[in-house]
């Protein structure tokens, strides 16, 4: 991950404890975006929860993927709100979810800004730096890697790490491979240990 700077990764496994010990959760249970939302002060809408801002103007509004689009931040006043596809399954939604709050944390400045009728800032358009940072933070909030390691080194399948973050198997798949975790496991395995 060349546009990831120095230390970030650490960041972000700090900040997963950090969130885990403000709201008083197990560090290596799973984190709820909702939860770590609501600690924000961040609303979570569905596409109906949203006045004056249908879902076909939403989709039309998130350009990166028209058809297919996860969730969006918008300003109602001074407050973000975060719109998720509800279409989604719920692991999926907690993905979306946790990327949006992670531009939020990082105060990520979106690229391109769109302004519905009624005059609310749906923010869409990162650059792929912030991208990648919302990516490996949201992630990490997701699938901190002392928990992911104490987990697989307990001999759970994928599938019931999975579930116990609630995260999709891409997610869990992503977190293996950027936490080189697998390595560690295989070190431990031929060590006897
Ligand atoms: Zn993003």
């Amino acid at each position: 991950m060349p546009l990831l700077r120095r230390g970030f990764k650490t960041w972000c496994e700090n900040a997963a404890r950090g969130y885990r010990r403000e709201l008083n959760l197990d560090q290596f249970g799973p984190l709820d975006p909702r939860i770590l939302a609501a600690k924000l002060g961040i609303r979570v809408w569905t596409p109906k929860d949203v006045p004056g801002v249908s879902a076909a103007a939403l989709k039309q509004l998130c350009k990166v993927d028209p058809d297919n689009w996860s969730a969006v931040t918008i300003c109602v006043g001074t407050k973000r709100v975060i719109i998720v596809n509800d279409q989604h399954s719920p692991e999926r939604q907690n993905n979306s979810i946790m990327h949006e709050l992670s531009h939020i944390i990082l105060k990520h400045r979106a690229a391109q800004v769109f302004v519905s009728p009624k005059g609310q800032m749906l923010l869409s358009e990162y650059d792929e730096t912030q991208e990648e940072e919302a990516d490996c933070l949201s992630g990490t909030l997701l699938v901190p890697r002392e928990a992911l390691l104490r987990l697989l080194t307990s001999g759970r399948a994928h599938t019931v790490v999975a579930a116990h973050f609630a995260v999709s198997m891409d997610v869990l798949k992503m977190r293996i491979n950027l936490t080189g975790v697998q390595k560690q496991l295989g070190f431990r395995r031929y060590g006897g240990g």
